[in-house]
């Protein structure tokens, strides 16, 4: 046996969570099975954990939605023992038993391989949040929003997916502002690349159709009320890449910045992103991201602390992101 993180339901579909020993007879099907060496704890892996939202659809599961590891065997031929490889969405803790175990069987074909000359740990600490920042900048540069467009906004900034946005962004040569709702990082925020600060409560009210020109472009973690204020202030041509509801999964906004000032809303989903883009976001966050400032904006933390690290992500209280190392 190994061990485990594990989600069951009663009968009465109470949820409860708990540190457990499970084998080899209880992973599901796949032709590879491999060693988790990292995993991490995403805004997704606390919505699971806390039942908040209802991301689990298996009961039991094994949550965690992403995984560093080794390939222990594999009946795919696109891997052989000893192959390090990382794996994120694809049903990942949702509908296939996930990461926060020593052991994970899963489809080849849902495997990428590990960077060359990245570790595991590094991976994790880019994770699901940070390869999500990336196909966000890719489909910015994909629209054409080039550094001399203008400044970028970044929204949920001192969260996973935020932080790596403007470290992203900035050494990308962008002029960042950075919204968040915690002063107090201001000094982390800069010191990742973000040129301006500002408040989150200047986005996250009601939305005029259209407002003030501030921003070319955008990564939006948050969604709701203040995904409407950032489409408002977008400037003419520009777009915002959506990725994220951690404000709300509504959108009170109006088509006036898309029909007035030719804005683009750019949709970004990580889980079932085709092959190809996840191993050009992967190679290019080998190559694109600062690796001090991955250290800086990342914390490492233990197996039996994930629980509580996923209780405080949907409360907004984890700064960057969170590394586990098996
Ligand atoms: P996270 O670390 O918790 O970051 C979210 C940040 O949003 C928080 O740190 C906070 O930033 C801000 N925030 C939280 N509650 C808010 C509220 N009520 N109003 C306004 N801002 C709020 O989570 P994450 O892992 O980066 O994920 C961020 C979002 O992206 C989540 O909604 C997640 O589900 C989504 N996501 C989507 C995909 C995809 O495939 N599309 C992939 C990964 C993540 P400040 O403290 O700086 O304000």
């Amino acid at each position: 046996t190994f061990k485990a993180i594990l989600i069951s339901r009663d009968e009465d579909k109470k949820q409860s969570v708990a540190v457990t020993e499970i084998s080899d007879a209880d992973l599901m099907e796949g032709d590879v099975t491999v060693a988790v060496d990292a995993t991490t704890v995403n805004y997704k892996d606390g919505l699971a954990i806390t039942g908040k939202s209802p991301v689990v659809r298996r009961f039991p599961m094994v949550p965690g939605v992403d995984f560093a590891g080794t390939v222990l065997s594999s009946s795919h031929p696109d891997w052989k023992e000893g192959d390090k490889v990382v794996l994120n969405g694809w049903g990942l803790g949702e509908t296939h038993l996930g990461a926060y175990a020593a052991k994970a069987r899963v489809k080849g074909d849902w495997l990428v391989p590990l960077p060359e000359g990245m570790s595991a740990r590094t991976a994790m600490a880019i994770g699901t949040a940070g390869y999500t920042a990336m196909l966000s900048v890719m489909a910015l540069e994909r629209h054409g929003i080039t550094p001399d467009r203008g400044p970028m906004i970044v929204t949920g900034a001192a969260g996973g997916v935020g932080s790596v946005a403007i470290s992203l962004l900035s050494k990308l040569g962008y002029h960042v502002i950075a919204s968040t709702g915690r002063p107090a990082e201001s000094t982390y925020l800069h010191d990742l690349g973000a040129a301006e600060i500002i408040a989150r409560e200047e986005l996250s009210g009601l939305a005029k159709p259209l407002n003030k020109e501030r921003w070319a472009g955008g990564v939006d973690s948050v969604g709701s009320h203040t995904l409407a204020n950032v489409l408002s202030m977008t400037s003419y041509g520009g777009a915002i890449a959506a990725c994220g509801l951690a404000q709300g999964m509504d959108l009170p906004a109006t088509v006036a910045p898309f029909i007035l000032r030719g804005v683009s809303l750019l949709g970004i989903d990580s889980v079932m992103a085709p092959k190809a883009l996840r191993l050009e976001a992967w190679q290019r966050l080998g190559t694109d991201l600062d690796h001090a400032k991955l250290e800086a904006l990342s914390t490492p933390i233990g197996f039996d602390d994930i629980i509580q690290a996923a209780h405080d992500i949907v409360e907004g209280k984890i700064r960057g992101r969170v590394v586990v190392e098996m």
